[in-house]
């Protein structure tokens, strides 16, 4: 079976759209959070990107 690959984007981020950051994504920290709690479900290696906020950004 495929695994899963999710995609995190790093806390601390800036939107060149606004003034008032630097952001983290709240969803993604909970995310990260689990997987701080529980490091056997990470597979390896992260990625910077995140579901909306890269496309958002570019
Ligand atoms: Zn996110």
């Amino acid at each position: 079976m495929a695994k899963d690959r999710i995609f995190l984007i790093a806390p601390g981020f800036t939107d060149p759209k606004r003034d008032d950051g630097p952001f983290i994504c709240p969803y993604c920290n909970q995310i990260e959070g689990i997987l701080a709690s529980f490091p056997d479900l990470t597979a390896g290696s992260r990625s910077p990107a995140c579901h909306s906020h890269a496309r958002a950004s570019r």
